[in-house]
């Protein structure tokens, strides 16, 4: 986790003035309206300019960049940055309200920060996502980003296994601005191990809310859970909120099987980099093809458990 710094952002350009000031006001009126159009619609220039800029802010090398069902990082090897791949949904990102550079660029911050803490093993996941909120936060106050839409579109977000509740990961983002601010201030060069320390203190501090929105989390699944049994057994009829829990369940679990999908070629691919006369030898073949066989079995797994979702969701309907 050394070596890494916090590097410059490039901020985008305006028109230069002109002599005549009536052409002037109505070249700032173009301007806005196109920077308007260009906030809402988050075309590609824009997202691959704020994905390469993310990892500039890690020191890290550009990633891939697809189009995927969600928005999401995909470590691959964990060992190099190099084979890392971002998955972005314009549609999701549009859906859920992120507009414009600087939202989208906290989006990416967090999708980057994934990246930078992919080879420590075995975080929690809430715990790694509120690393990432607050490394969000860490930038927002170091490259003076706006990160009220951000933190907006955050807060409405609802917990669940892999993703904390939305206050708490807007308080995670606070965190991060605030302990940047204080850094800057005191004279310290914000560092990605001298910010990850004061996150590990703050998840300390934090531990026993963190626990609490866990537990209420758990009881909200489980009443959902125990809800629709009833309802089934008794009237056949689902509530709008039900109904959009199962529609919910049914997105997460094909981005799931999206991301396994991957993982299976990924290993395909690695299994015939290694179909040689010496990973034969080596052994290295039956390693991959172990590997392989584990990431199919995992992305049956998903495809199963999305059917069922998907029935669950068709029964409701
Ligand atoms: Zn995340």
């Amino acid at each position: 986790m050394d070596n890494y710094s916090f590097t410059p952002d490039t901020q985008m350009q305006s028109y230069p003035y002109t002599d005549d000031p009536k052409l002037d006001i109505l070249r700032h009126e173009a301007q806005l309206v196109i920077q308007d159009v260009r906030d809402f619609s988050l075309p590609d220039d824009l997202v691959i300019s704020v994905v390469n800029s993310a990892s500039d802010f890690f020191g890290q090398p550009h990633p891939y960049i697809i189009n995927a069902d969600g928005t999401w990082e995909m470590a691959n090897d964990t060992s190099t940055f190099n084979d890392d791949i971002i998955g972005f949904s314009r549609q999701q990102m549009m859906e859920m309200g992120i507009y414009g550079q600087d939202a989208l660029s906290l989006v990416m911050t967090h999708e980057c920060c994934h990246r930078a803490l992919q080879n420590i093993g075995n975080i929690d996941p809430w715990e790694h996502e509120l690393a990432c909120d607050y490394f969000a936060g860490v930038r927002a106050a170091m490259q003076h980003i706006d990160s009220s839409n951000f933190e907006n579109v955050l807060i409405n977000t609802q917990g669940g296994e892999h993703h904390p509740v939305g206050s708490l990961r807007v308080d995670f983002v606070e965190h991060g601005k605030q302990m940047a601010q204080e850094l800057i201030g005191d004279g310290i060069q914000p560092t990605f191990e001298n910010c990850l320390e004061l996150f590990n203190k703050h998840l300390s501090e934090e531990c026993q809310t963190i626990q609490l929105h866990r537990e209420a989390v758990i009881d909200m699944q489980s009443h959902i859970q125990k809800t629709d049994s009833d309802q089934l057994s008794f009237t056949g009829k689902y509530s709008g909120s039900e109904i959009n829990k199962l529609k919910s369940d049914v997105e997460t679990l094909e981005y799931e099987l999206n991301y396994k999908n991957s993982d299976v070629g990924h290993h395909q691919r690695c299994v015939d980099l290694v179909d040689t006369p010496n990973g034969h030898k080596n052994g290295e073949y039956d390693y991959e093809v172990k590997q392989l066989n584990k990431a199919i079995s995992d992305c049956d797994y998903t495809a199963s458990r999305l059917k069922d979702a998907q029935e669950r969701l068709n029964n409701a309907l």
